[in-house]
């Protein structure tokens, strides 16, 4: 049992300051590798960010006051990409488990400034969103068992999983039920999304979940035009999103007073974290879209191709396959060099650090990734839209704010 030790006011405020600086070390910034900001209109000026701190001191401060854990949940990890272009199946690897490591240490590294310490909730959005990604509901069943299972064995403890699935007003509804009623109950109308997207909210997520589901329908099975792939694509961002929301609204009420942390890239000063999961060569990539690839003592993601094309040799690991290895004169270069490789440009996690010469030479701390980062749809998502893939009846309910 939990009991309040009453902290004076100043020194949970100042430990709630240090816990949030601390999450802002790894905050996930926009732009790209090698080009630090300014980051845009309502985007931070600076990484780490005053602004976010204080915001997210605020939220925190109630934990650290009542002498609790703190609560962060991150909505991520939904399944493996369909594309194997960019992933080595469609089970959690290396990739995810490195970044299961990551998170479970900064939950313990919490400890060290306020030891009730953090609980990160990792809540898996696959099931939400697994028809409009083209994932099928069997393969994030097993999905979220091996992550359960890679969960487990964590050193520090600081890490559960928490799904749709597990939902008790959900129960018996079946996957499309779940849906649907995660839709009718939580969503705003796709209607409305648009018309935000085309007021200039949410463009780059929009951008960003659009080239995804382009890429990963852009398989050498996929038969027609690339318009057509992507306006399909374009009107099923929407539907990602709108689900997406739907289900932070209902983590919001169903784990009040929590951090709320994202793998995307957020305007500044608000509710949500974006953080940066690790390494990788591109500023939107996650292990679920990538594989890692370990280039001299230390992990980077990448999409499988960058991976192959660069030589690497896959590892398996229990008859399964885990990762890369690069070899020869790039791994040579990258040991015993300081450098982040490809790290975001607007993290905080290359500090000073030199580049190997001759390291960056196809591995490019990239200004120009190895594959293009560049969206495959327009700039301008102010384009006739496509009529909405029928994902899932939309709901009538008023528009909400988020
Ligand atoms: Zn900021």
């Amino acid at each position: 049992m939990l009991t309040s030790h009453a902290l004076p006011a100043s020194s949970a405020r100042e430990r709630a300051h240090e816990i949030a600086r601390l999450l802002l070390e790894h905050q996930r910034g926009h732009g790209r590798p090698g080009r630090p900001g300014p980051l845009g209109p309502g985007q931070c000026r600076e990484l780490p960010c005053t602004r976010c701190r204080d915001t997210q001191a605020e939220v925190i401060e109630p934990s650290v006051r009542a002498d609790r854990p703190v609560r962060l949940l991150l909505p991520a990890f939904p399944g493996k990409s369909p594309n194997r272009a960019k992933v080595l199946g469609t089970l959690p690897d290396m990739a995810e488990e490195h970044a299961l490591g990551f998170l479970d240490s900064l939950g313990a590294s919490v400890r060290r400034i306020h030891p009730p310490g953090a609980e990160i909730v990792i809540c898996s959005d696959g099931r939400v969103f697994s028809d409009a990604v083209g994932i099928p509901d069997d393969d994030i069943t097993a999905y979220h068992r091996e992550l359960g299972t890679m969960i487990e064995s964590l050193p520090h403890g600081t890490v559960s999983l928490f799904t749709l699935d597990q939902v008790p007003e959900f129960a018996g509804l079946g996957h499309g039920g779940m849906r649907t009623a995660l839709t009718e109950r939580h969503a705003v109308p796709l209607e409305l999304l648009r018309s935000r997207v085309r007021q200039g909210e949410d463009v780059p997520l929009y951008r960003a979940i659009t080239r995804f589901l382009f890429e990963d329908g852009n398989t050498p099975e996929y038969k027609g035009s690339r318009a057509a792939l992507q306006r399909d694509a374009r009107a099923r961002a929407y539907v990602v999103i709108q689900r997406s929301k739907a289900w932070g609204d209902f983590l919001a009420r169903y784990f009040p007073g929590s951090v709320r942390l994202s793998i995307h890239p957020q305007p500044c000063a608000t509710a949500k974290l974006g953080i940066q999961l690790g390494p990788s060569t591109g500023s939107w990539l996650t292990p679920w879209h990538g594989v890692a690839v370990d280039v001299g003592g230390r992990l980077v993601l990448m999409k499988r191709a960058e991976a192959e094309g660069l030589g690497c040799d896959l590892v398996e690991r229990e008859g399964r396959p885990s990762h890369f290895v690069l070899r020869g004169p790039l791994r040579s270069a990258h040991e015993g060099s300081a450098r982040s490789l490809a790290v975001h440009a607007n993290t905080t996690a290359a500090p000073g650090s030199s580049a190997a010469p001759g390291a960056s030479a196809v591995l490019a701390v990239p200004e120009t990734p190895a594959v293009p980062e560049t969206p495959a749809v327009p700039e301008t998502p102010a384009v006739p839209e496509a009529p909405v893939v029928p994902v899932a009846p939309v709901a009538p309910v008023a528009p909400k704010e988020w």
